[in-house]
């Protein structure tokens, strides 16, 4: 087989995978690998079985992907940061060790966001997002809410460089700014009762569960996305008390949290006086997102 070739033929694609397989990991996770990495997409993996004299063009080849497969499996270092892109939602962002990878999870921020601003969704507004990271967030809300203002902040230079790129690659004619500094620290006090929306999917590990975390995570994602301090709601009880001085009156709060946190953000939210305060599970059914409404 000539794996420097990007033209191969089904057979050898099939070949390929169970070599690296037998080297380890899961089929889930290469299949992810030819997909991100090689544009060999899912549907023709189901072909693959069918017609394998059939050849096939990757952007990798294969001997490529095989040093990016070894790497994540013998330095663990995560897939997305060895290919530099993520699929997320409808559309794929660049990413690297200065961001957390965005989480399927966390996916459904946007959905719930949208449905709870549905009512306004007709007139223009202004949102925030808290720790953008890669931007995931906040591009996904400029593209569904394309007439209104949106603010993403993040505390790291290098971090909202990354999202900055993202933005122009993926958002056109955006009325997004992007501030550096520590949650509403750099927001202009202009903002001060007029933000209708916030989200924000904070650093919210607690101490006691850094032993725990996967080696891909722990050794590799920025410690500053990911710790959350000692019962992991540092910021989570930073960006509520923000959210009561900024949000208009109606406003949503929506961010997201540990497994374990939702009884406690609730009860927060509920003592700094928020409306309508409920949670939503993610899709593994797990509680994961805490809300609230200004009043
Ligand atoms: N908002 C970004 C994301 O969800 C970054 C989150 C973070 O760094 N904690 O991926």
């Amino acid at each position: 087989m000539n794996i420097e070739n990007r033209y191969v033929s089904g057979k050898e694609i099939l070949d390929w995978q169970s070599i690296e397989l037998s080297k380890g990991g899961e089929v889930e996770e290469i299949e992810w690998l030819l997909d991100i990495g090689g544009g060999f997409s899912c549907s023709s993996f189901a072909k693959l079985k069918i017609i394998q004299d059939r050849k096939y063009q990757l952007k990798l080849s294969l001997e490529k992907l095989s040093t990016i497969w070894e790497r994540y499996l013998y330095e663990k270092i995560p897939l997305q940061y060895l290919l530099g892109k993520c699929p997320w939602r409808d559309f794929e962002i660049e990413v690297n060790p200065s961001a957390l990878i965005p989480r399927p999870e966390t996916e459904l921020l946007i959905d719930i966001a949208l449905d709870k601003i549905q009512c306004s969704l007709n007139r223009s507004g202004i949102w925030v997002d808290l720790g953008t990271g890669s931007g995931v967030l906040a591009i996904a809300l400029a593209r569904a809410l394309p007439d209104w203002n949106g603010h993403a902040v993040d505390c790291s230079k290098d971090t909202l460089a990354l999202a900055k790129k993202n933005f122009k690659n993926l958002v056109f004619d955006s009325s997004v700014s992007l501030h550096l500094g520590n949650w509403f620290e750099p927001l202009h006090p202009f903002l001060l009762g007029k933000v209708d929306l916030i989200v924000s999917n904070p650093p919210y590990i607690p101490t006691s569960f850094l032993s725990e975390l996967d080696l891909l995570v722990s050794k590799n994602e920025p410690r500053l996305a990911l710790y959350g301090g000692e019962d992991g709601m540092d910021s989570s009880r930073e960006i509520i008390n923000g959210a009561s001085k900024y949000l208009s009156s109606g406003g949503w709060l929506i961010f997201e949290h540990h497994f374990d946190q939702s009884e406690r953000a609730l009860e927060m939210l509920i003592k700094a006086g928020f409306l309508n305060v409920n949670f939503e599970n993610d899709l593994q059914g797990v509680r994961r997102f805490a809300m609230g409404r200004h009043p």
